[in-house]
């Protein structure tokens, strides 16, 4: 993937204004400075949750309207030929102006892409069948991405030559071949995930970006909306498992774009997990630091075994053995 100018542009402007907004001497956090997980380059879908907040809004939501609102309520607006699919004419609101409508006229309620009655915790199932593990390599074939996802298509950071794509399908390739060693049945998924993806378990893999080569670090984050009531148990499975094989830090703060992340949300996106697959996104690392380099670009096993333990470890993913058979 090629360097994104616009993006790169925006990272600075947010670290500028985080700079201000902090007051003089103060570290902007480094939340701010990490990559636009998607659509930076798109200014359509800003503000609307983990498709449309780019890296110069704040993450705490401040600029628009806060992350619980806008994931609900702020569909981006879909383009002319594909708004006739995603939205029936009887639930159009009348008002809209074709042309430059006002920044909050796209705001209306758009109808739940999921048509079944969403499950709760207590009726989670697994799907039938050996235990199947989805691995995601965040922003691997991107450009293929179909219109409600287009803020997809140019994003994702880099170091040198290395789109992060390539690091993120690396460990997702390596993780895949020890679970299959293991009998587990894998998944390597591109950015698109097919439609209402469903498998035991889901792991979107990435790395983040910073203007900042001191900036290091991996993160988990579960969906915000976890309907499966599981992910919040993976996630911290991964959190020791990661820290604990590849000896980097975790970071503490999760972003938006991480618990929103569009593969969770089955409201919203045709591409998108089952509301029953439970799911989780790992940031490995940071791919401008070079110590964080020497694991997810140079060692991409080691990344890979710190996936493969925590699945082995979780209890829904775990694989019975002889001896657990008795
Ligand atoms: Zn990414």
């Amino acid at each position: 993937m090629r360097p994104n100018g616009l993006a790169y542009a925006c990272v600075l402007v947010g670290a500028i204004a985080a700079l201000a907004h902090t007051g003089a001497g103060a570290r902007a956090p480094v939340t701010v400075l990490v990559e636009d997980e998607l659509g930076s380059g798109d200014r359509a879908l800003r503000g609307a949750g983990e498709l449309g907040a780019s890296a110069s809004e704040p993450l705490d939501g401040r600029a628009g309207l806060p992350a619980e609102q806008s994931a609900d309520v702020a569909p981006p607006p879909a383009p002319a030929s594909a708004q006739s699919e995603l939205a029936p004419p009887r639930e159009r609101p009348p008002e809209v102006a074709p042309a430059a409508p006002p920044r909050r006229s796209y705001r209306y309620r758009s109808r739940n892409r999921y048509p079944g009655p969403i499950p709760t915790p207590e009726e989670w199932a697994p799907p039938e069948g050996p235990v199947r593990i989805g691995l995601q390599a965040g922003h691997w074939r991107a450009d293929e991405a179909p219109a409600e996802l287009s803020g997809l298509r140019d994003n994702g950071t880099s170091w040198g030559n290395t789109p992060e794509w390539r690091a993120n399908l690396a460990i997702a390739e390596r993780a895949g071949a020890m679970l299959e060693e293991l009998g587990y049945v894998v998944d390597i998924l591109p950015a698109v995930v097919p439609p209402s993806y469903r498998a035991h378990l889901f792991v979107s893999i990435h790395a983040d970006g910073s203007g900042d080569p001191a900036a290091s670090g991996y993160r988990v984050a579960p969906p915000r909306r976890d309907a499966t009531g599981r992910a919040r148990l993976i996630a911290e499975l991964l959190e020791g498992s990661y820290g604990e094989v590849t000896g980097l830090r975790r970071l503490p703060t999760v972003t938006r774009r991480m618990s929103n992340y569009y593969a969770f949300n089955f409201r919203r996106y045709e591409h998108a997990l089952h509301p029953m697959t439970i799911g989780v996104i790992l940031e490995t690392g940071f791919l401008t630091s070079s110590r964080d380099r020497e694991i997810i670009v140079s060692d991409p096993d080691r990344a890979a075994r710190g996936i493969v333990q925590a699945v082995t470890q979780f209890p829904v993913t775990r694989l019975l053995t002889a001896q657990d058979g008795g």
